[in-house]
């Protein structure tokens, strides 16, 4: 049950969207360079430790997998995709599937400790105290790979708004902006035009 409404941007990895030439995915694998720029996200710590206080109260078990993989998430300011998490929680004679990694983000997902960005298919941690049918904006910068998530109650009224006329029922309202956050417009970085790896 993951309906989004998407704004500027299509689904999947598309490279191929016709968009021209600012159409690069600044997050590389190498990890992420220098302050980030799009406002807090709350130390790791603290993501986890919400994460495991939210389980016991709802009666869920918040096994070392499920652990280990917010973790790997909370650690990043980008969004990270079930491989990249599996390699980062690999280690020599370690080797983590993708497809547990991917059923512990089934669960984080669903508890809301991660959501899901669905133009990179790819996960970020979420410490924030919204409720689960919230509506969400996401602000992807393309400079830096940076995310930062908001709720945008005007804009969520007018999308209500919206919907109710066209007489669609959403079962989530996730926005993703891309575009260039303010830290990387100060230093006037060029946008990464780097094709994805
Ligand atoms: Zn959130
Ligand atoms: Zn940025």
């Amino acid at each position: 049950m993951r309906g989004h409404a998407q704004q500027e941007h299509g689904q999947g990895d598309g490279q191929s969207d016709g968009q021209g030439d600012r159409h690069g995915h600044a997050h590389g694998p190498q990890g992420h360079d220098g302050p980030g720029c799009c406002g807090g996200h709350g130390a790791a710590g603290d993501v986890i430790e919400r994460a495991e206080r939210l389980c016991q109260a709802r009666g869920l078990q918040f096994t070392r997998l499920r652990r280990d993989v917010l973790a790997a998430v909370a650690a990043e300011h980008k969004p990270l995709g079930a491989y990249d998490i599996a390699e980062r929680m690999s280690a020599p004679g370690r080797r983590v599937a993708a497809v547990s990694v991917y059923r512990a983000l089934d669960f984080l997902t669903e508890q809301g400790f991660v959501h899901r960005i669905s133009s990179r298919n790819a996960f970020v941690s979420c410490g924030h105290e919204h409720g689960a049918g919230a509506g969400l904006v996401f602000l992807i910068c393309r400079t830096c790979g940076g995310i930062d998530e908001m709720t945008a109650p005007a804009v969520e009224s007018a999308l209500d708004q919206t919907l109710a006329g066209a007489g669609f029922t959403p079962t989530s309202r996730i926005l993703e902006v891309e575009g260039e956050c303010g830290a990387c417009r100060e230093r006037g970085d060029p946008p990464d035009t780097a094709p994805r790896a």
